[in-house]
């Protein structure tokens, strides 16, 4: 079939095939939209040989792509129908390669899978492992925050979310956007903002626009010596964002003296609010905190 599955003509033709419906409670909205298809892959620098996680594969709009582009791809999927689906309407022929050679699906839950036994027998681990997806958006955070942490390294994430939780991800301080969510990702990946993708390029057209992210992992790591006394102030001084950081602090740092000495110390304005620290900020703050204690 030479109609690409990303495209209302043939994805309308597949639901119908296997009378099937896209299940909601999966985040199943499948993309339909070819260019915007080519532009993920151009993002993720996909070329011949590239080693390639997706995450949830849904009918092939992405998968096909990657494979047209001479990746070798590795999918989650959790969707019991579709595996023979995906059999069925890949091309079955890639270049000197067949299906099988190309393209592996894992039915397990991404969020329990191993990365690290399922790719053992398929990827060379010395070779760049990228992740491409169109996410499940009920746990595009979770999913996140996995990848970021695997034990495998995965040189590139290129994921569609959200657009309001890729803004968050990308924001910078002093926006809006910049939150505990931001600090997260942003401590450990360097955040590219790629494109917004409008909800019609996807069947059924979920509620919300999304974007594509692309994140790498940063190249000069940032020192953070107590890392968890580090994530319970940042949670402590986003908890009521509308209040200055000197007043979310007051349950970690009872005297208000030494939470003015230590806003002093830092060269901050005792009115600060929590948005307007950069990480490198909130660094620093966790390490003063930590020598005063
Ligand atoms: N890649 C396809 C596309 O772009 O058209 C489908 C993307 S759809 C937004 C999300 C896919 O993730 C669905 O196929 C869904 O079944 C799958 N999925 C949902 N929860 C999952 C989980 N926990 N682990 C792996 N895949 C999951």
């Amino acid at each position: 079939n030479s109609i690409p599955i990303a495209t209302p003509l043939r994805t309308r033709a597949i639901v119908n095939r296997y009378f099937m419906k896209a299940k909601k409670s999966l985040g199943q909205n499948f993309l339909v939209d070819l260019p915007i298809v080519k532009k993920i892959i151009a993002s993720a620098g996909v070329v011949e040989g590239s080693q390639v996680i997706e995450i949830g594969p849904g009918i092939g709009s992405l998968t096909e792509q990657l494979l047209l582009a001479g990746a070798k791809v590795l999918a989650y999927e959790v969707d019991p129908d579709l595996p023979d689906i995906l059999y069925n309407e890949l091309p079955a022929q890639i270049g000197n390669y067949e299906l099988n050679d190309r393209f592996r699906i894992i039915m397990k839950d991404i969020l329990k899978a191993d990365f690290a036994t399922d790719i053992a027998d398929y990827f060379d681990v010395n070779q760049p492992i990228i992740v491409v997806a169109n996410l499940p958006y009920y746990i595009t955070t979770p999913i996140i925050l996995k990848l970021m942490h695997s034990p495998i390294k995965i040189s590139q994430l290129t994921l569609m979310m959200q657009k309001e939780v890729a803004e968050r991800i990308s924001a910078a301080h002093k926006s809006k956007a910049y939150g505990p969510l931001t600090i997260a990702v942003k401590k450990d990946m360097d955040v590219d903002f790629a494109f917004e993708v409008k909800r019609t390029s996807f069947m059924p057209s979920p509620k919300v626009d999304s974007a594509v992210v692309v994140l790498k992992p940063l190249e000069h790591k940032l020192l953070i010596e107590h890392e968890d006394l580090f994530n319970q102030i940042v949670k402590l001084a986003f908890s009521q964002r509308r209040k200055t950081l000197n007043n979310n602090l007051k349950s970690l740092i009872k005297d208000k003296d030494a939470r003015q000495k230590l806003l002093n110390d830092l060269n901050l304005d005792s009115n600060i609010r929590p948005e307007e620290l950069s990480i490198l900020q909130y660094i620093e703050l966790s390490k003063k905190i930590f020598e005063q204690r």
